[in-house]
């Protein structure tokens, strides 16, 4: 028997959301596919993009561009300017306690990427370990598995249940002395599980393990309370967030990020270079080496905007809503089983449908107009767990209706059709 999703529990005082007013500000959701105007319902890949950060990006290079920290004249300050308000706009919005402990990097992946090598790489050895999840993104173990064949580190993989749910006692078995990080999905973008991340990063700290959580799929869905987490790196990109891409944060805590040294050597991350040895910037300088994605953080500034006068606990609620209403159609679809019913699940649908390849499914929702992803999520070992090649996935975001999912129910329904 099918178990029944049980959503997170939204924020009771969260006013109502004017989603007409919310679809009005993407004028992608405006376009037409297959001669209908488009579903989108891939927003876990990347999310549309409002008209204030189109403009905000468009604005920069109309009128200030320039690059950052360098110059004297003019359009350099307005680009710095511009470019740490944009840091502070992150510290804001994850609750950090210094703008100099967010870190601009091209996203979650280069996030994570950066701790593995700066941090991790530095202090790994021979039987030490690093603690993941089953339910992770590729851009979450692939780093590990490096930073272990580099220093001779162990990598283990905490198990899920037949929901999706990380199994609590099986995770803290694997925890030990030996566990040096422990790094692990927010909410993942396969199945929609929203992780106990709190309690992970308590037990994690108990062994004596530094945290790491990525959040790529929270940003733009829950909200993130950085001292409350009391994790010690999180990391977001903008473009799940509604910003552009090459574009996210790295938080890290100061005495971490202080204690590690550069990753990339370059422009910028320097206090001074000569032959006979070179010193390095302070935070947040030491790990932005080059000229930075001044655009994008200006593009992920209005982003932070966006969800600040929308509220992301308002988007929780009403995703949660959503979820629950697009939980009960595709369940009344025969043959149509659900794959992630974690008790606490944010904004992602996938499911198999019997007899179907998933990209079938989504060649055929693609003619209809309906904008899915198929494929394994780039977290193959999810699709192992579940034993299945494929999923479908349809995420889903501020912008979408209880329309979006009647449509989708509706193509699934003409794809058994064509099936049959
Ligand atoms: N982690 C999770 C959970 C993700 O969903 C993604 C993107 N699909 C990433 C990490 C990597 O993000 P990016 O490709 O933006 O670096």
């Amino acid at each position: 028997m099918r178990s029944a999703v049980r959503t997170s529990t939204p924020p009771p005082s969260a006013p109502p959301l004017d989603v007409d007013r919310i679809r009005a500000q993407f004028p992608l959701l405006a376009r037409e596919v297959a001669g209908r105007r488009i579903v989108y319902l891939d927003s876990a890949a990347t999310t549309q993009k409002p008209q204030s950060v189109i403009e905000a990006v468009c604005d920069f290079y109309r009128h200030h561009n320039s690059n950052v920290h360098r110059g004297v004249h003019r359009l350099s300050h307005e680009a710095t300017e511009a470019y740490e308000g944009a840091r502070e706009k992150a510290k804001a919005f994850l609750g950090a306690a210094d703008p100099a402990e967010c870190i601009f990097v091209r996203g979650a992946t280069e996030g994570i990427n950066l701790v593995a090598q700066a941090f991790a790489r530095p202090r790994l050895g021979p039987g030490d370990e690093i603690l993941v999840t089953v339910m992770e993104h590729h851009s979450n173990i692939v780093p590990w598995q490096l930073a272990c064949e580099q220093t001779g580190a162990t990598l283990r993989a905490a198990p899920i249940d037949d929901d999706g749910a990380l199994i609590w006692d099986e995770f803290e078995k694997l925890l030990s002395e030996r566990t040096r990080i422990v790094a692990v999905v927010h909410a993942s973008n396969a199945l929609g599980t929203v992780n106990p991340v709190k309690r992970i990063v308590e037990a994690g700290h108990g062994v004596g393990a530094v945290v790491l959580l990525d959040g790529a799929q929270v940003a733009a869905h829950l909200p993130i309370d950085l001292p409350d987490l009391g994790c010690d790196f999180y990391t977001v990109s903008g473009h799940k967030m509604f910003g552009p891409t090459g574009i996210g944060v790295l938080w890290g805590k100061r005495e971490h990020l202080e204690s590690m040294p550069p990753w990339m050597g370059g422009g910028d991350m320097i206090e001074r270079v000569s032959f006979e040895g070179t010193t390095y910037a302070d935070l947040p300088g030491k790990f932005e080496a080059g000229t930075p994605n001044i655009a994008g953080a200006v593009g992920l500034g209005a982003a932070i905007d966006f969800l600040a006068d929308t509220g992301v606990e308002r988007i929780a609620a009403y995703e949660h809503e959503l979820l629950e209403y697009g939980t009960g159609r595709l369940s009344a679809v025969e043959g149509l089983r659900l794959v992630g019913t974690a008790p606490e699940k944010s904004a992602v649908l996938s499911f198999v449908l019997d007899g179907v390849h998933p990209h079938d499914i989504g060649t055929i929702l693609d003619h209809e107009g309906i904008a899915v992803r198929t494929g394994h999520h780039c977290a193959q070992p999810v699709m192992d767990r579940f034993g299945l090649p494929a999923t479908v996935r349809a995420s889903l975001s501020v912008y979408n209706t209880r329309e979006d999912l009647d449509a989708l129910a509706g193509g699934i329904e003409e794809v058994r059709r064509l099936f049959r």
